[in-house]
């Protein structure tokens, strides 16, 4: 093992001990609750995990793997909680990359850095109630104004949306373009014409906040328009988007983890007709097929974190290992789900968080059929 994989190792190590100390002891209160938990975010931020990702001159940790140890966060907070996940993994990916890669020094200053300790909460806003899988039918409008932009619109479906301190929103400067008149616009949520319309309430990833948006002749400066001002933003969002597949894939891989390992010990426990339900061969080869399939997931999704990390093209691979992770999870949660038996059903028990939380990785960034869609022209059809 050279030390480089050593560093990866360790970066486990550390965030599972967090994640077992302070995050697992609270997960059923958090999914119970449906709150986005600031003091647990505050807390991962003043460790340093959010800042993952970037180089230490952008205020980060400066990690030799950041695309892998960003995914080894997010699996292991996933682990945890996939809702607390969720929130984290937007803050440390697509909330804080476009300003890294787009934004102006002072933007930088003023949103970046404190984002990355975990000061400011951030969200990327794409999602219309009316555009989701297809991006370039939205409507949220942005019409150049005397040192800025004025921007009427709503979004939906944004993930820390309603304790966000600021917005990445992405609207059209030119309708008749479709996506190549997307731009994005970084909005501070204290503006005049920004309004939360509502928390939505949600069957999974219940601690993760999900918000309905409204702008409102919403006022943005030039200095805050994250690229020239003519469209071309949904090519950087979309880079953005890319990477963060593979880590909505790390998620499912953490629940789907947590999901087996609560099932191989029930199946140590629970005794039916005189043994543990884990001496039937019934109950065994599902945690072997749920171990197989987990496996394999790992595999290929630190596959596409690897060639993130060497700057290679991830396009077909992030969406593979999205499919492959998020549906894998489903199945691996729905066989937790089964060893548990009517318990599996009470509240009480964590399967059916598990199997509720499974559903996330499969829509969130991209459904499982736009995945393919996505390959599907990767391969030439
Ligand atoms: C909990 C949660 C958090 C989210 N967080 C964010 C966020 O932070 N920011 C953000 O911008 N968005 C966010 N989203 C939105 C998410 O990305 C969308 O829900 C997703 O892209 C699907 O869009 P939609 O829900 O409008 O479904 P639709 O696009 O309406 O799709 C409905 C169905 O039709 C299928 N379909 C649509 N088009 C095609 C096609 N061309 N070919 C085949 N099948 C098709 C879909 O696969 C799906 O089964 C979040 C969603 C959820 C549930």
């Amino acid at each position: 093992m050279n030390h480089l994989q050593q560093e990866v190792l360790e970066f486990r190590g550390h965030i599972a001990r967090w994640v077992d100390e302070r995050l697992l002891p609270q997960a059923e209160r958090l999914d119970h609750d449906n709150e986005f938990n600031v003091e647990l975010f505050r807390e991962i931020g003043e460790l340093g995990y959010i800042s993952t990702m970037y180089p230490e001159a952008a205020g980060g940790s400066g990690v030799a793997y950041p695309y892998t140890c960003f995914t080894v966060l997010c699996e292991e907070l996933a682990r945890g909680s996939m809702g607390f996940a969720a929130g984290v993994c937007m803050q440390g990916s697509t909330a804080t990359s476009t300003i890294h890669e787009w934004g102006s020094d002072a933007l930088k200053e003023e949103y970046l850095k404190p984002a990355l300790r975990g000061e400011k909460v951030g969200a990327f806003a794409i999602t219309e109630p009316n555009a989701g899988s297809d991006a370039a039918s939205l409507k949220t409008r942005a019409v150049k104004a005397d040192g800025g932009y004025v921007i009427n619109g709503s979004k939906i479906f944004t993930t820390n949306g309603t304790v966000a301190d600021f917005i990445t929103v992405v609207a059209t400067v030119d309708p008749s373009a479709g996506t190549r008149g997307l731009e994005l616009f970084l909005v501070d949520t204290s503006w005049a014409g920004f309004k939360v319309g509502r928390k939505l309430d949600k069957f999974s990833v219940r601690c993760s906040d999900t918000a309905e948006l409204f702008f409102e002749d919403l006022f943005v400066p030039d200095s805050h328009c994250l690229g020239d001002g003519k469209g071309g933003g949904f090519l950087k969002a979309y880079k953005a988007l890319t990477v963060d597949r593979i880590f909505t894939a790390a998620l499912a891989l953490g629940n789907a983890q947590a999901a087996y390992d609560a099932a191989l010990r029930y199946a140590g426990e629970r005794k039916q007709f005189g043994q543990a339900i884990g001496k039937f061969q019934a109950v065994q080869f599902k945690l072997v097929d749920m171990l197989a399939r987990l496996e394999q997931d790992k595999l290929y999704t630190y596959y596409a974190s690897a060639l993130a990390d060497r700057g290679a093209s991830i396009t077909t691979e992030a969406a593979l290992a999205k499919i492959v992770a998020a549906e894998g999870g489903h199945e691996v949660c729905e066989k937790a789900h089964a060893i548990f038996g009517g318990y599996g059903l009470m509240n009480e028990y964590p399967a059916q968080r598990f199997l509720r939380d499974s559903y996330f990785p499969m829509i969130g960034g991209g459904t499982g059929d736009i995945m393919r869609l996505i390959v599907a022209r990767q391969i030439g059809l």
